[in-house]
């Protein structure tokens, strides 16, 4: 499996896109969305770091313990020499805010690097509630994807966070209605997933027992 680890200090400058999230569970959107984003900036390497998620939110029908979504996007990613996996966010203290995970990520992996931090439409309307909006737009540019139902008003987003938009890189064409919370309410009311996630993670779910065997 390749690693963040495998990008060494002194080697060449690199284009590196940063894919933060729950993953609970990783499905084929995100997977679309990393390609999608490494071809249209032409990016070396695209780093997944699922993030750590205080227990006490891990209380409403179906949720993966740590362990089991860092396992599942480990294994959606295998033979992809393109994608890693990062555990810079799980294996410190929450709370694990981006601006420091890009921090953490650039110094363990070279300052020589360009940096994007990837994200759909949703989270980059909450961009301004984040810890040091600025901060981060210094550590990495933003590549955003379009997500149905998620208008995407830049306009009004660069009012609050002046500098976003010429720190933004749009990655048009994509439109994927798949998210992880409504795969996690479909296995709470027994509806297949089965193909709303890559084989791998679908053997995962059925050995974890939470998803319907078919
Ligand atoms: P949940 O429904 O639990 O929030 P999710 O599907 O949004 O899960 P996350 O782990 O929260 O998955 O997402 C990580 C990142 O991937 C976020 O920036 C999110 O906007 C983006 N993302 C996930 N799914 C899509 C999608 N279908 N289209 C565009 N971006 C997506
Ligand atoms: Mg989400």
């Amino acid at each position: 499996m390749s690693t963040e680890m495998t990008l060494s200090a002194d080697s060449e400058p690199k284009r590196i896109g940063v894919l933060g999230g729950t993953f609970d569970p990783i499905h084929i959107g995100h997977l679309i969305i990393a390609d999608e984003v490494r071809h249209q900036l032409a990016l070396d390497r695209v780093v997944f770091v699922p993030a750590r998620v205080s227990p006490l939110k891990q209380d409403d029908g179906t949720r993966f313990v740590q362990e089991q979504r860092f396992e599942m996007v480990r294994r959606a990613i295998e033979g992809n020499p393109a994608f890693a996996v990062s555990r810079v966010d799980l294996d410190r203290e929450p709370p694990s805010y981006t601006v420091d995970t890009l921090r953490l990520l650039r110094q363990k992996l070279g300052d020589q690097h360009s940096y994007w931090f990837i994200m759909g439409a949703d989270s980059l309307a909450l961009l301004s509630h984040w810890r040091n909006p600025k901060g981060l737009l210094q550590m990495a540019r933003l590549a955003v994807v379009s997500r149905p139902e998620h208008e995407l008003d830049l306009g009004s987003l660069e009012e609050r966070i002046p500098g976003l938009g010429s720190a933004t890189d749009m990655i048009p064409g994509l439109q994927i209605g798949i998210s992880s919370s409504e795969i996690r309410d479909r296995i709470n009311q027994g509806l297949p997933v089965r193909y709303q996630v890559p084989k791998a993670v679908w053997e995962c779910l059925s050995a974890y027992a939470l998803a319907p065997q078919e």
